[in-house]
């Protein structure tokens, strides 16, 4: 299934550039032939390069931190996001958080997720 994290990750067939299911293809990461996932278009099937893995997760964590404290100054701006504790300090509420999450880390996380290659089995 195509969601909204196969639209940030972008993994694409590389024979036909059609747009694939990252849970699929995360599925199929570093697999050998007959265990890959099958390009629905094409009928290639494909791996995710594992080579990109360690870099991957270091961009990820950067990108998770400083999207998340970008999200938290931008979310400082609409005050139906934020309160304000006992010691005077300015918090994210529930509201805050999820909107947080769904608007900010988890698309900059999912477009970490351009550097891993896609490739055929041969
Ligand atoms: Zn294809």
């Amino acid at each position: 299934m195509i969601g909204p994290n196969s639209v940030f990750a972008d993994f694409r067939c590389p024979f036909c550039h059609a747009l694939q299911s990252a849970r699929r293809m995360w599925r199929a990461m570093g697999s050998t032939r007959g265990a890959g996932h099958i390009c629905p278009r094409c009928g290639h099937e494909l791996r995710l390069c594992d080579a990109g893995l360690p870099r991957y997760r270091l961009l990820c964590a950067v990108v998770a931190l400083s999207s998340g404290l970008f999200g938290m100054w931008g979310a400082s701006l609409f005050p139906g996001l934020t309160f304000i504790n006992p010691a005077g300090v300015e918090k994210l509420n529930v509201a805050g958080f999820v909107a947080l999450m769904v608007l900010v880390v988890l698309p900059a996380v999912g477009a970490c997720q351009r550097i891993l290659k896609v490739e055929i089995v041969e």
